[in-house]
């Protein structure tokens, strides 16, 4: 099923896009919790990570090469955090796999 981020990728919703490739796109979170926030997202309508298949491993690995690639560009060279939400309990609020690329500040130690 189609969520907001789909239809972002599709270039039906505005975003503020940093990266794409074959495989994933990456842009600015419209609610920003750090400087640097940006959603990393699989061209792939996954729903979650628990919802990924072996087969889709691609899709993985080229997220967090966009997080490594961004993180350089962006000069996050002091640290950052690269997370996903799974599930109502975890936050997860978009149905669509997104891991949130968070810095240039100094982070929150707690996680949980
Ligand atoms: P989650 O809570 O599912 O882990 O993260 C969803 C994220 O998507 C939130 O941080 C929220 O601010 C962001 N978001 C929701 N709708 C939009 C939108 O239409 N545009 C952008 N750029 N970000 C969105």
């Amino acid at each position: 099923m189609t969520t907001i981020f789909g239809k972002i990728i599709r270039g039906e919703i505005a975003c503020d896009k940093v990266f794409e490739n074959d495989y994933v796109f990456a842009f600015k979170d419209i609610s920003p919790q750090a400087p640097v926030h940006i959603l990393i997202v699989p061209k792939k309508e996954i729903p979650d990570l628990q919802s990924l298949h072996r087969e889709d491993w691609r899709f993985l690995s080229e997220i967090v090469a966009c997080a490594q690639h961004l993180a350089k560009e962006l000069s996050l060279e002091n640290g950052y955090r690269l997370v996903t939400n799974n599930g109502p309990e975890a936050g997860q609020s978009v149905s669509h796999l997104h891991f949130h690329l968070i810095g240039g500040k100094r982070l929150s130690d707690t996680l949980g």
